[in-house]
């Protein structure tokens, strides 16, 4: 009869924080409707990186419509913590901080492998062709740009198929 109101009196199953700090989960229980008993995971890794009461007070803290997401990122950062106990989720950052510099990298070279492929084919196949070292566009396409990577590789297909 009870079912759809949820927890009353205490009698139904409490939240999934109640339970592991075996307390009472009271109707208004701040944790109740962030760590529901079926996933009892994600309040653990909270409480043993942040602490059941910094959890209760940063939740406390905020309004209604924020905790949510506070929840979301406290349970993403406590499970990279205990993956990686030293840099935690700044670990993470910083690896994908890498292939973002990586891949700028590979991007860069890319583009002057396309500027040079266009400029030796320009060479080969135009009857007025200047020296290569008095073309302005070649030190240009050799600067990583996400403009001109769209540009270069335009002036490339048009040229290979003419
Ligand atoms: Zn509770």
């Amino acid at each position: 009869m009870k079912e759809m109101s949820g927890r009353k009196q205490g009698v139904a199953s409490p939240c999934a924080a109640c339970k592991l700090l075996r307390r009472r989960c009271s109707q208004d229980c701040v944790f109740a409707p962030y760590f529901p008993a079926d996933q009892p995971h994600k309040f653990a890794s909270v409480h043993k990186v942040f602490g059941a009461s910094n959890v209760n007070k940063m939740l406390q803290e905020l309004p209604v419509e924020q905790r949510g997401d506070a929840v979301s990122s406290m349970v993403y950062e406590a499970n990279a913590r205990v993956r990686d106990p030293v840099y935690g989720c700044v670990g993470a950052i910083s690896s994908l901080q890498q292939q973002i510099d990586l891949l700028r990298t590979q991007l860069a070279l890319a583009q002057a492998e396309v500027a040079h492929m266009r400029m030796r084919h320009f060479s080969s196949t135009s009857m007025s062709s200047q020296p290569e070292n008095a073309s302005p566009s070649s030190s240009k396409l050799l600067i990583p740009s996400q403009t001109k990577s769209f540009f270069s590789m335009d002036m490339v297909d048009s040229l290979w198929s003419c």
